[in-house]
């Protein structure tokens, strides 16, 4: 197991379109492994591969609460969601790894239908995910297609945020500059 660097808001590897994986190879569960171990340590309810460097389409999900319920970790190998025939588009406030201290609400469906592969590469469906755990699928995916939650919100929040978002980016992009 290893701790994975949380790749932060300015950084052009969260911008670009993730690759689907063709194979389930050993490496790749093993970095799903170690990108649930990232995220349990954050602490975080969801990570996608591009926020730790690689641009494939993996995410990580468990949105248990921690100290509270069981864990219920989802490994999803190129997740691809649709919104439930009843859902309704409905605010929620989204927070990411990657744009760290900025929370805002953004209007995604509230209930979706998720496929996706297994660890052991077994196509999985589930059905009427909603709550925390609808959102999370939503907000990870966007990630897999270079898209931030910070796109989605509102004219206002997003001038509200302008000044913390600028100097997010320049940080990042000086930490980039010095590796
Ligand atoms: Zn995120």
């Amino acid at each position: 197991m290893a701790l994975l660097e949380i790749r932060t808001y300015g950084d052009p590897v969260l911008r670009k379109k993730c690759e689907p994986i063709t194979e389930i190879t050993p490496e790749l569960r093993q970095l799903a492994k170690d990108m649930l171990e990232t995220m349990y340590e954050a602490p975080g309810c969801g990570l996608a591969a591009p926020q730790i460097g690689k641009n494939i389409r993996l995410v990580v999900i468990d949105t248990a609460i921690p100290g509270e319920e069981e864990p219920r970790p989802y490994i999803m190998f190129n997740p691809e969601w649709e919104a439930e025939p009843d859902a309704k588009v409905v605010p929620y406030d989204e927070g990411c790894l990657s744009v760290p201290d900025i929370f805002c609400n953004v209007m995604r469906p509230d209930k979706v239908c998720v496929r996706f592969f297994d660890i052991n590469g077994e196509p999985q469906e589930l059905h009427d995910c909603d709550g925390l755990f609808g959102r999370c699928i939503q907000h990870e995916t966007d990630h897999l297609n270079g898209d931030l939650f910070v796109d989605k919100i509102s004219t206002a929040d997003r001038t509200m945020n302008q000044s913390k978002l600028r100097k997010m980016a320049k940080d990042t992009q000086a930490k980039l500059k010095k590796r």
